[in-house]
């Protein structure tokens, strides 16, 4: 009988709202329901300003929930802690950005960058062990010791997002978000990084999430994916699952925009182009959120909002097209 997979992060009806003036708030999460399974990388993905990021943070604890609730291995993240509490999740969860270099200190070493978390967490008695742990980090990610004292305006992209990634691995996390990684980074250089990543995780027992703006980049590293809209959830899968069979329509127009490698499949196969732009998340539709923009949308789609249901084992989606409200 196959193991029953472990929880590492529980994540139920979370919001994060941002007050823009005295009548407006910007729904940039608005009820998210999931979990991650320790070990799996799970793709987070929808078009720029879908809340993605700002979930990511939320879940991370950088930004207060406005409501909703996130456990990392049954623990509260965003209820009081005491100091110690608060150092050892902060250890636990890590982050790597889209943009390694505005994310580096250009001022420091890379030295005394990856060494930072080090230091904060007292991972190292000695000059000699951190300097020791620094270049062993340096050359997990690739690099090597030559580049401890160099800095950040002296590496490539690649090298860049390496070092970021070595900063993160510093502390020796459990959870990584990994917030669009490889979105500003040359084609060649993006499966470096992922590989990267894949080897990490399979080392180290790591668990990501991993946040990106299209379908095509989460393919290859994620087991499951969520793809959002307008700050919610519209559809949880398997990765194989969701390419193969999506349920959603915003799914659905967001992998016919994916290009073929097959020439011939490439030149024969349906677009399906979404008119209109994303609607502001101040104000967004009522009922479903992607009713505006939807080709399928009926009646009902403007009445009352779809419920999140798993359609078939391990596949939830929400749309009035499954479900029994049509
Ligand atoms: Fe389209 Fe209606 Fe489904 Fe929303 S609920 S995705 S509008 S069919």
């Amino acid at each position: 009988m196959a193991k029953p997979r472990e929880k590492i992060l529980e994540i139920k009806e979370l919001k994060r709202h941002f007050k823009v003036d005295r009548k407006n708030v910007l729904k940039a999460v608005d009820g998210l329901t999931f979990d991650i399974y320790k070990g799996e990388t799970f793709g987070l993905v929808g078009e720029s300003g879908c809340g993605k990021s700002t979930a990511g943070r939320t879940i991370m604890g950088l930004y207060q929930a406005t409501d909703g609730e996130v456990s990392f291995k049954g623990a509260s993240v965003h209820a009081k802690k005491s100091k110690k509490q608060l150092k050892e999740i902060t250890r636990s969860m890590q982050m790597i950005f889209q943009d390694p270099y505005a994310s580096l200190n250009p001022r420091m070493t890379v030295k005394d960058i990856i060494a930072e978390g080090i230091d904060i967490h007292g991972l190292a008695k000695t000059k000699r062990e951190r300097d020791d742990r620094v270049i062993e980090l340096l050359e997990t990610v690739g690099l090597n010791a030559e580049h401890a004292n160099r800095y950040p305006h002296e590496f490539s992209g690649g090298q860049r997002q390496r070092i970021g990634i070595a900063r993160a691995l510093a502390v020796d996390p459990d959870f990584i978000v990994a917030d669009e990684p490889i979105s500003a980074l040359d084609v060649s250089i993006q499966a470096q990084v992922v590989n990267l990543l894949k080897k990490l995780q399979k080392e180290r027992g790591l668990t990501y999430l991993f946040i990106a703006h299209d379908l095509s980049m989460v393919k290859h590293i994620s087991d499951r994916v969520g793809v959002m809209y307008l700050g919610n959830m519209v559809e949880i899968s398997t990765s194989n699952d969701l390419y193969e069979e999506p349920l959603h329509p915003y799914t659905q127009a967001l992998l016919s925009a994916i290009p073929m490698a097959d020439p011939q499949v490439e030149r024969t196969r349906e677009r399906i182009i979404l008119e209109g732009d994303v609607p502001s998340p101040i104000n967004p539709p009522s009922g479903c959120p992607f009713r505006t923009r939807c080709p399928m949308a009926m009646e009902i789609c403007s009445k009352a909002e779809p419920q999140f249901i798993e359609h078939k084992k391990d596949h939830w989606v929400a749309c009035h097209l499954y479900g029994d409200k049509r």
